[in-house]
């Protein structure tokens, strides 16, 4: 057998969340929307030329990232957008972690950062949350090559306010600063807001939790022209054409439809707040979540025995077998109907 086996890149991949195909679960394991995308989406989606689908889309995707930069009161030059955040995170990482010393993240953050940085031979460092799962801003005043802080946390459901987002910013003139914002929409302060002053900031979004659209895959960043410029010239050196035109065209409809958007995210905040006062009294601790989850821990029974539990019930709920967080659930927010059968289920079980 010839040696090729030594020229493949060894990786340890990002395990996604079940998607089972089963009509009748409780899929609270991938932090997706319950509620369908705005009506206008379905609208453009049903209205679609397919005759177009011959031609390429437009590869500086302009009808979404125009709609974007006019609702985040931005310029077009301010704006990048991706196959999901995922996506743009990624492209991130390749574009502006190059200095060779390690980039910053926590211990307990979205498990994709690790990866990505493996992948692209990106030395890294995780400062450990406070025992109370917060970040400490002094561990982030070291020389690095850059930092990433997701905000609210993940999986921690937890958020820093803007002051500390800031500080952060600011203590790093010579690195940038990623801040993933995938769950802001529900609770927290963007940092949008400190992108004009602050260059060394790059702020990103997703389309796939507060606006409904996990399937699309379409996620931006917000940041100064020269980020923008930078992480454009890698996308056009790597693919040309990333947003497909149905993404653009469905993107760009859900930004429109603000007053959906707003009552929505507001219907899961307030789901959110009564079943974490439900849990309570049932021997939970949850923390003070600013997403679309909520991460709970029993004061008896082990997490992973509910986890289980709840899954032969068809309940899905995720579970991270990992140091420090493997006596918590992870558990999306769904519909009042959906965690109402939940909130019965689990009655029975503590
Ligand atoms: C969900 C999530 C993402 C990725 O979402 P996309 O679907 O790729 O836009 C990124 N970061 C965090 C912290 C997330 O939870």
């Amino acid at each position: 057998m010839g040696n090729w086996q030594k020229n493949i890149r060894q990786v340890r991949p990002y395990v996604p969340g079940e998607q089972p195909s089963q009509p009748n679960i409780i899929k609270l394991n991938t932090n997706e929307n319950p509620y369908p995308p705005a009506p206008g989406v379905i609208e453009v989606l049903k209205e679609l030329d397919t005759d177009r689908f011959r031609m390429y889309p437009d590869p500086s995707s302009t009808m979404l990232i125009n709609a974007l930069a006019e609702y985040y009161q931005v310029s077009a030059d301010q704006v990048f957008v991706g196959v999901g955040s995922d996506d743009v995170l990624a492209m991130a990482f390749l574009t502006f972690f190059n200095s060779g010393k390690p980039i910053l993240f926590p211990d307990i953050t979205y498990s994709f950062y690790d990866v990505w940085a493996d992948l692209f031979r990106i030395p890294y460092e995780c400062p450990k949350l406070t025992e109370d799962f917060r970040i400490c801003a002094e561990d982030y005043k070291k020389p690095n090559g850059g930092i990433v802080i997701a905000n609210p946390n993940a999986p921690t459901s937890m958020a820093e306010d803007i002051c500390f987002i800031e500080e952060i910013v600011k203590a790093n003139p010579d690195s940038i600063v990623i801040i993933d914002e995938a769950y802001v929409d529900f609770g927290a302060v963007s940092a949008v807001s400190l992108v004009e002053k602050y260059e060394n900031l790059f702020v990103v979004q997703t389309f796939s939790k507060s606006r409904s659209m996990a399937g699309v895959r379409i996620g931006f960043a917000i940041a100064n022209p020269v980020l923008i410029k930078a992480i454009n010239n890698v996308k056009y050196s790597y693919n040309s054409y990333t947003i497909n035109q149905i993404s653009l065209a469905l993107g760009a409809a859900a930004v429109r439809e603000d007053a959906y958007f707003k009552q929505m995210v507001q219907k899961i905040i307030a789901t959110r707040e009564r079943t974490k006062e439900a849990l309570e009294p049932l021997g939970f601790h949850c923390f003070d979540s600013r997403a679309n989850f909520l991460f709970a821990a029993h004061n008896k029974i082990p997490a992973k025995e509910l986890f289980e539990r709840l899954r032969a019930e068809n309940i899905y709920v995720r579970y991270f077998a990992k140091p420090r967080i493997d006596n918590y659930l992870r558990i999306t927010i769904g519909t009042d109907a959906q965690m109402e059968v939940f909130l019965q289920k689990v009655k029975k079980m503590v």
